[in-house]
């Protein structure tokens, strides 16, 4: 069990892949002329041996690569490979284990786990007997006769799992299949999971989890790939070479939590190399950036933010504290994004620790804020400071939304451009660093500032 991920690295180095994606892409139709790309073109291989899991911020792709690499759904361009045969006429042997569960509401747990097997066409008897014997692997013996219905969700995905794995799949492939759990039903079932699969219980050749959780990827996975949004796009694909059983609180365990949350939370940032990792990951995204990408949060949020962090002391678990507002971590992301851009937090080991900036942002009035958080994005922000020092150097005071626009899209798309302008326009109204006239579509300085500025130039 010690060696299971350096064995199973050295194996994926020479071995044939399963499965492989060339160049794969994936856009939807729109009503307009336009369409929407989801998935850019990415090269991907699942090898034998290794646990892989993708991980990136919802409505990245994960769920749609899954489906190109099982052949449910097509790739709009490139092709993906079973064995080296397009996928679309090769028989395939994988199972997808959902989030949802996916199981037959009609049917008995036994007959659930069944189902694959009958539309395979073994028989009766046969069928059974396989069934029965992993419902006693995963821990459902006494429960063949029992309804989805009147299972918890930690037993239902029990049978998920028995029922995908019944059909011994080369590759077993899984969608967030344990976000839906609460967290100790989790936590046991990714252990046994782990236990099937490194003592070969289950004849699974590789295993494919999609996952947002960063701490699950690195408990489980030989290998993690980030994926970034935009269109879907790998941005680092790496090895993980922790011995089993991995523990959440070792250094090097924590140290690949926090590389990864870096690369997650500063997209426009090329990733360094993973942690303590011999073979190192493959970067791929080397675009260079000037700008910061904007988080979109509000001024708002982070102060609700800040607060609570305050109240608990100054320092929390970033789940956690995702959990306890019964917010998805991705929807929190950008919020703790923003307030590290600003200064206001720091992220250590997987904790959001309150700067001494944001403790007085918290502590103070509302006017005091928006004067630190003007100090801070002035400091921080590229683009802020740009707009108030346009504004302030021409003498009317006012200046095109379109100027910064031009300057954005050499390294944004037009819609990211667009928000950008939306998140700086937030911002900058907030900290009265500028007005905007959304009408003429123009930045200007807001009134008292721009007297003062007149008044200075007057006694000049
Ligand atoms: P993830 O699983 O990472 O959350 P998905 O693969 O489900 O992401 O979705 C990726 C993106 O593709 C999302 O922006 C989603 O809105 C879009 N998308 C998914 N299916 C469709 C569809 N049928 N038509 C248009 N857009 C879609
Ligand atoms: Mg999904």
């Amino acid at each position: 069990m010690q060696e299971a991920g350096i064995e199973s690295v050295k194996v994926s180095a020479n071995t044939e892949a399963i499965i492989r994606a060339e160049k794969i892409e994936k856009y939807y139709a729109q009503p307009s002329a336009n369409r929407i790309q989801v998935i850019s073109a990415t090269d991907l291989s699942i090898v034998p041996g290794e646990i892989v899991a993708l991980l990136g911020p919802s409505g990245s792709g994960k769920s749609t690569m899954l489906r190109m690499l099982t052949g449910l759904s097509r790739p709009s361009a490139g092709q993906v490979y079973w064995h080296e045969q397009p996928i679309a006429g090769a028989e395939i042997n994988v199972s997808i284990v959902f989030q949802s569960f996916a199981l037959f509401p009609w049917l008995t747990v036994l007959e659930n786990v069944e189902a694959p097997l009958q539309a395979r066409g073994v028989e009766p008897g046969a069928r059974r007997d396989r069934s029965m014997k992993m419902l006693d692997t995963v821990g459902l013996d006494g429960f063949e006769a029992a309804y989805p219905k009147e299972l918890s969700g930690g037993m239902k995905q029990r049978v998920g799992f028995a029922r995908a794995l019944v059909v011994e799949p080369e590759v077993l492939f899984m969608d967030e299949p344990f976000s839906a759990l609460d967290v100790l039903t989790a936590e046991n079932l990714r252990s046994e999971l782990l236990e099937l699969w490194a003592n070969k219980t289950m004849p699974t050749k590789a295993v494919f989890l999609v996952t947002h959780n960063i701490e699950e990827a690195v408990l489980l996975a030989d290998r993690i790939i980030v994926l970034g949004r935009n269109p879907g796009h790998i941005r680092t694909d790496f090895k993980v070479q922790i011995a089993h059983p991995r523990d959440r609180k070792s250094e090097s365990f924590t140290q690949l939590v926090d590389y990864i949350y870096k690369v997650l939370t500063k997209p426009d940032v090329a990733p360094a190399e993973a942690p303590e990792q011999q073979t190192g990951p493959k970067v791929r995204d080397q675009r260079q950036m000037r700008y910061q990408m904007l988080p979109h949060a509000r001024p708002g949020g982070m102060a609700g933010l800040l607060e609570l962090l305050l109240d608990k002391g100054g320092r929390d678990d970033i789940y956690r504290l995702a959990d306890d507002l019964t917010f998805e971590i991705d929807d929190l992301l950008p919020i703790v994004d923003a307030a590290q851009l600003l200064g206001f937090l720091k992220i250590e080991e997987g904790d959001a620790a309150i700067t001494e900036s944001g403790t007085e942002f918290a502590n103070s009035e509302i006017l005091r804020q928006k004067e630190l958080f003007r100090g801070a994005a002035l400091q921080n922000v590229l683009l802020l400071r740009q707009i108030r020092r346009a504004l302030e150097a021409k003498s009317d005071h006012t200046v095109p939304e379109e100027f910064f626009l031009d300057m954005l899209d050499e390294q944004f798309s037009e819609e990211e451009c667009l928000r950008q302008m939306e998140t700086a326009v937030t911002w900058g109204r907030y900290a009265e660093l500028f007005d905007f006239d959304a009408g003429r579509r123009r930045f200007i300085l807001p009134d008292a500032q721009e007297e003062e500025i007149a008044a200075n130039e007057e006694v000049q």
